[in-house]
């Protein structure tokens, strides 16, 4: 018998985090993740929202402290990134945050690089993948090996006027090499209205994903949740949860107990610490059951 017999070793667990630093640590990064690992979290995604604008060094310590306390990290890069923009600067500016993002990930010890493709720059849907499709293939090309295993993990966008639907990122997915989809279900439930509310509708979605990629959906799920305010255009704003607003994350979670996913879980409400917890919690009840 070796010395490990009877030992169990889970070596892939489903991950809890929020967006961005807890406001209690006032950006101090040892706080950071002494919070983090205070609260029971093991996931974090880092807030490059309005450009990555850290130091080689900040970045390495940022990474040193996440793998020191067993943190699993993503992040979310800027928001003005657009690929298929009419304006060939903003294609050009977009292609090159998404590369910098590559070239600092692994010093963030970063394994998903989170994005939203952003407008179709006035394309049909067609033409919009196509020229999303070769931006992305050219970022890979050129930059894909300095992420050290790092992922593009484009988004499902909120808003029906923004390149994101399901069908969207699975097709970016498929035609493109090392990207994973990052499923938002705040914003894929605004998208459609509020009409996901059943286990079933969330099964569906599931099951897309693993038809079309697989493997590499299966191994790499990235999912952003939040409670979230629509209207006919879409996502509006992000909530809390616990409160009037959907989606329901019950059906959600059962899923994920019942079959046994390993997803990272990355909240996004208002105050993303404290909806990562009730999201833990909510799991945690569930395997009670
Ligand atoms: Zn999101």
């Amino acid at each position: 018998m070796g010395i490990h017999s009877g030992v169990v070793i889970e070596l892939s667990q489903v991950h809890f985090g929020p967006a961005g630093f807890p406001a209690d640590a006032r950006g101090k990064i040892e706080r950071v993740f002494q919070i983090l690992v205070d609260a029971g979290m093991n996931a974090l995604e880092y807030a490059a929202v309005h450009g990555l604008r850290t130091s080689e060094d900040r970045a390495k310590q940022i990474g040193n402290l996440a793998r020191q306390h067993n943190i699993t990290m993503s992040m979310h890069a800027a928001y003005y990134i657009n690929i298929a923009s009419k304006d060939p600067q903003i294609r050009e500016r977009s292609r090159q945050r998404l590369i910098k993002a590559l070239k600092f990930a692994p010093l963030m010890a970063v394994k998903r690089i989170v994005f939203h493709p952003g407008t179709f720059g006035g394309l049909s849907p067609e033409k919009a993948h196509i020229v999303m499709r070769d931006s992305l293939q050219s970022v890979w090309e050129e930059a894909g090996h300095l992420g050290k295993g790092a992922f593009l993990a484009p988004e499902i966008a909120g808003k029906l006027s923004m390149f994101g639907s399901i069908e969207q990122i699975i097709k970016l997915c498929q035609d493109v090499d090392g990207c994973i989809p990052t499923i938002d279900w705040a914003h894929l439930y605004a998208r459609r209205q509020g009409k996901m509310t059943d286990k079933e509708s969330y099964l569906k979605v599931f099951n897309q994903f693993e038809n079309e990629l697989g493997k590499l959906f299966l191994d790499n799920m990235h999912f952003h949740i939040s409670a979230i305010t629509f209207t006919e255009k879409g996502e509006a704003s992000h909530k809390p949860f616990g409160g009037e607003w959907g989606p329901d994350l019950y059906p959600l979670m059962e899923i994920v107990h019942e079959v046994g996913y390993k997803p990272t879980f990355i909240c996004e409400t208002p105050n993303p610490l404290e909806g990562a917890l009730y999201a833990k919690f909510l799991l945690e009840e569930i395997k009670k059951v």
